[in-house]
This record gives C-alpha cells, sequence and structure tokens, in this order.
C-alpha cells in the first residue's frame, strides 16, 4: 500500500486567485494539506452537491449558503471538487 500524498504535489496556484499574497496562499496550502489528512470524507458525508458548490465558487459578493461555507471548511472531497469546477469555470472564460 503507498499513499498518492507524495504524488499530487498540491501547490494551490490552480486553486486560489492569483492576486493573493504569498503568505496567504502558504496558509490556505498548509489548511489543505491538513484538511486532507483530518477529513478526507470519501463517503461525500453531507456535501451540499455540486451546484451548491459552483453556486460559491462563481459567487461575486458574500456567499450566504452558510452550510455550504462550513460544510466546506471541514470537506476536503468539497475542496477538490471546487478546484475541479474552478478550472473548468477559468477555462469557459476568457482570459483577461
Ligand atoms: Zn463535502
Amino acid at each position: 500500500m503507498t499513499s498518492d500524498k507524495t504524488k499530487t504535489q498540491f501547490t494551490g496556484e490552480d486553486y486560489f486567485p492569483p492576486d493573493m499574497t504569498p503568505g496567504e496562499l502558504e496558509l490556505l496550502v498548509a489548511f489543505d494539506i491538513w484538511i486532507h489528512e483530518k477529513y478526507p470524507n470519501p463517503e461525500r458525508k453531507g456535501c451540499p452537491g455540486r451546484d451548491r458548490l459552483e453556486a460559491v465558487v462563481r459567487a461575486k459578493t458574500r456567499v450566504e449558503d452558510e452550510y455550504t461555507l462550513k460544510h466546506m471548511s471541514l470537506c476536503a472531497a468539497c475542496l477538490d471538487e471546487m478546484r475541479a469546477i474552478r478550472r473548468e469555470l477559468a477555462k469557459a472564460l476568457p482570459a483577461k
């Protein structure tokens, strides 16, 4: 049994906005590593679903969906899904 932790080198570059300061990014990367160890949630228990995650990704103002926001901070599976959604949206949008 080998862990795939070393295989996926997480840099945060495809995950977070590019205008973020390096310090913020490091914190978030540390958080991401931590949450995958602590709350991998492979069964997707209590996950709000793709539509609600996408709404959070697309939100331009404060997100009102408290359930989803709270859940995201305790679910690595949803964070991974949001990363995928963000990538898809970035591809769909014209580059600035
Ligand atoms: Zn979830």
